[in-house]
């Protein structure tokens, strides 16, 4: 539906730029050629006159118009190429492009950014319990909630993949992104959803790593999904950040 409609939407802007485009190329060939016989002007300038004060001010009109939907269409194309449908969150696409926007500040800054992997934890139950839909209701409060707990402008979370999300912690060193991945855990554990009456509880786990400058996406989310397989294997509900995890962390989470 939106292709058909970008189609016809550059069909017509194509079609009214050639009536401008036509215009113009009569006003100038008048022009030319008056210049080089100013004896027999009138009726080339007549005809410029016609067709130019006549077609070109309401196709200029109708182009600006045309400008305007193809520019919105293009904005609903990237919005649909960037986002998730079901969170309204950056996908992985949309995710890589902005890692590597910040990898190459942390090149030239040398400010660290930090990557989380976090999983829902048993979220089969959930829709099991709650049915599909209220697992869906559970994604899109959690996105919610992940979005407005980081750092506007500067941080992104995007979903990775079914009940997997993935978030980027710019100028940010491994014991801050500990402390703020505890901060979206106890977050997670205290949301509130409501579905059919009922209340779905929700935990996630979590694996942290500071990115290398030199690495790709790919290699920092494997790094990083390895510490939320710990995460998972140690009881779920826990942050694990690479190397391995703390002795200040684990007190901090047991407590
Ligand atoms: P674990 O703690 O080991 O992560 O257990 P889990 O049940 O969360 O993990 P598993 O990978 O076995 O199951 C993930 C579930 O997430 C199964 C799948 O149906 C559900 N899921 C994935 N995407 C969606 C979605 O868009 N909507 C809903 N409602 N469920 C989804
Ligand atoms: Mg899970
Ligand atoms: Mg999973």
């Amino acid at each position: 539906m939106l292709e058909t409609s970008s189609r016809l939407h550059t069909f017509i802007y194509a079609a009214l730029l050639t009536v401008v485009l036509i215009c113009a190329s009569i006003h100038l060939s008048a022009y030319v050629a008056t210049s080089l016989d100013p004896n027999q002007p009138s009726t080339l300038i007549f005809i410029s006159v016609i067709v130019s004060g006549v077609l070109a001010p309401p196709a200029s009109f109708l182009l600006a118009v045309y400008s305007h939907k193809l520019i919105n269409v293009q904005e609903q194309l990237h919005l649909l190429a960037t986002t998730d449908p079901l969170t309204g969150l950056l996908n992985r696409r949309a995710f890589e492009v902005f890692y590597d926007r910040e990898i190459a500040r942390y090149k030239r800054t040398g400010q660290p950014v930090a990557l989380l992997v976090l999983d829902l934890d048993h979220f089969k139950f959930v829709n099991n319990a709650h049915g599909h839909a209220g697992g869906d209701i559970a994604l899109r409060k959690l996105a919610e909630c992940l979005r407005s707990s980081i750092r506007y402008g500067t941080d992104e979370v995007a979903r990775w993949g079914g009940e997997e999300f993935t978030i980027l912690l710019t100028n940010t060193g491994r014991d801050t992104a500990i402390r703020a991945a505890l901060r979206f855990r106890r977050q997670i554990e205290t949301l509130l959803i409501e579905h059919d009456g009922q209340t779905i509880k929700l935990t996630a786990s979590f694996g942290i790593t500071v990115c290398d400058e030199k690495e790709s996406l790919e290699d920092a989310v494997a790094r990083a999904d390895k510490c939320l397989r710990q995460a998972k294997s140690h009881g779920r509900n826990k942050v694990v950040a690479f190397p391995e995890l703390a002795d200040k962390l684990q007190s901090e989470q047991a407590a």
